[in-house]
């Protein structure tokens, strides 16, 4: 069994990191980097660090919009899939790589299989949503992380060769647990274990327009307590174009900083008091931490964690922000399993080898 994985971006490291590890112990992988996430500090790093093996095929698409990338990857994973000639395409998340590697195993006529499949926030104005419905609909094998989306897929029909297997972040947050306790922590930046808020926000609907990157600074001044923002390249970009990065770095609480690799970031996730985020994966780490979460959107694809009170949907609204954080606290008792038992790659690697 021959799977050719593509990744791009951050999180797909995140996830690839143990799915890589199972699928090596079973079958043969080629690993083909999009290139989409080029920057050294969301991309070389999660490499090293997360021990994900050297890319077989990097295609450096690098900068462009998304459908400028779009295009730049399906040419070059057409030739390569000829080359290489896998039996099955294996695609992760819900980004421009996703979408790519899926448009390029369905026209080729390699079978194609997604991991994370069946997540829905219902707002199809976002690039991931748009993403992930073409990709479920493509797919010959869908690797479903919770019940909820195995249900989002069977109300769109989708019912044959769904697998809920669990959650390949949560495997990813298991494996690394023990080195990131080892990172320096909030210590280092003199930050007070549950005393502080970590930030991240990076998607287009907080960073695409002026308005939008204006409430995100008001979200940075409404928060009153230490806190500590590994900005995206993205994030920062946008902030400087629009002309206020000044501002935002003149947060009276919140220090901004760069994107940190992995194990540092979930160091700093471990001990806050609350996170507040745009990202799809940090709402489910938060979970897996027992962080309370404020995610800054109107809609969540993660709506468990929200449903059993551990992640609050705010909107970019500063007011709405600072009450969450003021009440923000996780449920008494065990989290539920929403996300499985820690062995999703192993069991996304044990079906794809069942032929
Ligand atoms: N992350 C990281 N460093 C940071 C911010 C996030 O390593 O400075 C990790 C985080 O732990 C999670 C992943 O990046 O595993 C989430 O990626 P991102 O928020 O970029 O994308 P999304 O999940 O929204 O698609």
């Amino acid at each position: 069994m021959h799977v050719m994985s593509v990744v791009g971006n951050r999180p797909q490291f995140v996830k690839a990191a143990p799915l890589s590890r199972a699928l090596r112990d079973v079958a043969r992988e080629t690993l083909v980097h999009s290139g989409q996430h080029y920057d050294p500090d969301l991309a070389d790093l999660f490499f090293d660090e997360l021990g994900i093996p050297q890319p077989d095929h990097a295609l450096g698409v690098g900068r462009g919009t998304p459908l400028q990338q779009t295009a730049a990857m399906i040419t070059r994973l057409e030739e390569i899939i000829a080359a290489d000639r896998p039996d099955v395409v294996l695609a992760y998340g819900d980004t421009t790589t996703t979408l790519a590697a899926a448009l390029a195993a369905s026209k080729t006529g390699v079978a194609l299989a997604h991991v994370e499949s069946g997540l829905r926030s219902f707002d199809r104005s976002m690039p991931e949503e748009q993403n992930r419905v073409v990709t479920d609909h493509l797919s010959d094998v869908l690797f479903c992380p919770t019940d909820v989306a195995v249900a989002n897929l069977a109300r769109e029909g989708i019912t044959r060769n769904v697998h809920q297997v669990g959650d390949v972040m949560f495997d990813a947050a298991l494996m690394f647990a023990d080195a990131a306790r080892t990172r320096p922590g909030p210590g280092a930046l003199g930050l007070t274990p549950r005393e502080y808020v970590l930030v991240t926000v990076h998607r287009a609907a907080a960073t695409d327009t002026r308005a939008a990157l204006r409430a995100l600074v008001d979200v940075l001044y409404a928060i009153d307590r230490p806190g500590v923002f590994p900005v995206h390249p993205r994030t920062r970009t946008k902030l400087t174009e629009a002309g206020l990065w000044d501002e935002a770095l003149a947060a009276p609480h919140v220090r901004l900083a760069g994107p940190v690799g992995y194990l540092d970031f979930t160091a700093l996730l471990m001990s806050a008091a609350a996170v507040v985020t745009d990202s799809g994966g940090v709402q489910k780490e938060a979970f897996f931490h027992g962080v309370p979460c404020v995610t800054v959107r109107d809609t969540t694809e993660w709506t468990e964690t929200v449903d059993a009170g551990y992640n609050t949907l705010t909107g970019l609204d500063a007011g709405r922000v600072a009450a969450a954080l003021r009440d923000a606290r996780v449920p008494d008792g065990p989290r539920p399993e929403f996300y499985g038992d820690g062995d999703a790659a192993g069991k996304i690697a044990r079906v794809l080898t069942r032929g």
